[in-house]
């Protein structure tokens, strides 16, 4: 559109003739925000269809140099009141679509179109949860949210505490900074781990990296974690967790935490919970269960059995944006006892002063290592009123079926070779090669064609162990409208390419 265009649309919606300039300088809050919005909002919409149209797959196909090539030939054109169409439009046909039912590769979900349209909302008035005075109704909303998903996971909902998080990773990290702090003492914050003391952190084999990276982080140190082996499925052996405790008695060392993973990444394994609630408590370690996947599947009545022992959790990790449809980021970090969550308050005296919570403002600044932080609370509550639990168990229970209707049509593929019965979404397989070091570079290579072809985002990922002959391929299944016959076109596409990789 050109300047004389732009003027004329202004005068059409404001009355007042507007520069392009001043156009594109409009603001998203007030009551004339929602007017500057609608026709960007629009704008996007359009580039959004005509991407994925282009695209017309589950992946932009093509190498990354040409992806790259178009991307930077995009930024040097678009200029000006059409160039956030131009750019949506690039970034739709250069996406990986998990709407697209052969985009099934990671924990990377399609969101629900209510939770992005909750999340534009937030974005227009771009609340701040680090003080009250930045986020009225935000700041009680995130409140009522946590008691709601206490309750959830069977913590008593007045003596929990918790927070919105970026995702697993950070709600690792501060399962293991609470579990750091009530065992070696607060004054590790200041001074650093205690001479002498060599903490251990056991967590299976089948853990997310990110344990290791907080236990770096946290001064303990990478080789703290202990990998405590698992069974075929990829569930911690309770007898191995037993040993990493005798072990750690022998050495002197002082176990900080032990991490149970309910719904392994990779194959959505559940650690037996119970069993490793017993230990941790017989030692007297914190217990934090990372559910960022398997979290989901509380809300479905048919799964939630799995998660059994959930409550025995000092500290939990779940992440919204995999098993429950939101846009990214929508992770929470739950305390079973407020009272453990000392370690992180803070007072800042432009934020949270001590006057003003005596006179009655609320401050979540001490619940987060963050300081700005998005109210990503909003559209997780808001789905829940559309959707309602049984809504998103509903979902959670056909990505679970598709799984084991998946995982059948692996069985009776000659081609292929199913590792595991599925647990929750994700299905274990590969294009059955006998020689190992053949089967390992003849999966490889077949996901890159299916990627190069825009034709499947299919995962990859190896099996515990040593040597050759582990690689394997996931579909991880988080798309509830995916039909039968889709999965099996998938499949095949999959046996297509091992043949001619
Ligand atoms: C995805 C995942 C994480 C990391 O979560 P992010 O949201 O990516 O930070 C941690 N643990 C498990 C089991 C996961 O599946």
């Amino acid at each position: 559109m050109d300047g004389q265009g732009m003027n004329q649309t202004a005068e059409l919606i404001g009355g007042a003739a507007e520069s392009p300039a001043a156009a594109a300088a409009r603001l998203s809050g007030g009551t004339a925000g929602p007017e500057a919005l609608r026709p960007l909002v629009d704008q996007v919409l359009a580039g959004l269809g005509a991407g994925a149209l282009r695209r017309g797959g589950p992946i932009v196909p093509g190498e990354p140099a040409a992806v790259a090539a178009a991307v930077r030939a995009a930024l040097a054109q678009a200029h000006g009141p059409g160039a956030l169409g131009q750019l949506t439009e690039l970034l739709a046909y250069g996406a990986a679509d998990p709407a697209d039912p052969h985009c099934a590769a990671h924990l990377h979900c399609p969101p629900l179109a209510v939770a992005v349209a909750a999340d534009l909302a937030v974005s227009a008035l771009n609340p701040s949860q680090d003080s009250w005075d930045q986020a009225p109704a935000a700041t009680a909303l995130e409140s009522e949210l946590l008691a709601e998903l206490a309750e959830l996971v069977g913590f008593h909902p007045d003596r929990a505490a918790g927070v919105l998080t970026t995702g697993g990773t950070e709600s690792n990290l501060m399962g293991l900074m609470l579990a750091r702090d009530q065992r070696l003492g607060p004054d590790v914050e200041l001074n650093g781990i205690p001479a002498g003391v060599r903490p251990r952190v056991l967590a299976s084999e089948a853990a997310h990296f990110s344990v290791q990276r907080a236990a770096a982080l946290l001064g303990l140190g990478e080789r703290a974690v202990r990998a405590v082996p698992v069974d075929r499925e990829l569930r911690m052996d309770p007898a191995a967790l037993a040993d990493a405790f005798a072990e750690a008695g022998w050495e002197g060392a002082t176990p900080v935490a032990v991490v149970a993973t309910a719904g392994t990444t990779d194959t959505g394994a559940v650690d037996p919970l119970h069993a490793v609630a017993d230990l941790a408590a017989r030692h007297g370690t914190w217990l934090h269960v990372d559910a960022a996947y398997g979290g989901g599947a509380l809300f479905s009545k048919r799964l939630a059995p799995l998660l059994d022992g959930l409550d025995r959790a000092d500290s939990v990790s779940l992440d919204w944006h995999k098993l429950g449809w939101q846009p990214a980021a929508a992770g929470v970090f739950l305390a079973r006892e407020a009272r453990t969550y000392a370690s992180l308050a803070r007072r800042a005296v432009y934020l949270n002063p001590a006057d003003d919570e005596e006179a009655g403002y609320p401050s979540l600044l001490g619940q987060s290592l963050r300081t700005t932080r998005r109210p990503d609370a909003f559209k997780l509550a808001a789905t829940l009123r559309v959707l309602g639990r049984d809504g998103l168990g509903a979902l959670v229970d056909r990505c679970h079926e598709n799984a084991l209707r998946a995982a059948a049509i692996v069985r009776r593929t000659p081609e292929l070779e199913l590792h595991c019965d599925p647990v929750l979404t994700t299905v274990v397989f590969r294009y059955a090669v006998a020689d190992p070091a053949e089967s390992d570079r003849r999966n490889a290579e077949l996901r890159r064609h299916l990627l190069r072809a825009g034709r499947a985002v299919v995962g990859r990922t190896e099996l515990p162990g040593r040597g050759p002959g582990r690689v394997r391929l996931k579909l991880t299944l988080l798309n509830p409208h995916t039909t039968e016959a889709e999965l099996a076109s998938l499949l095949h596409a999959v046996v297509e390419a091992g043949e001619n990789a």
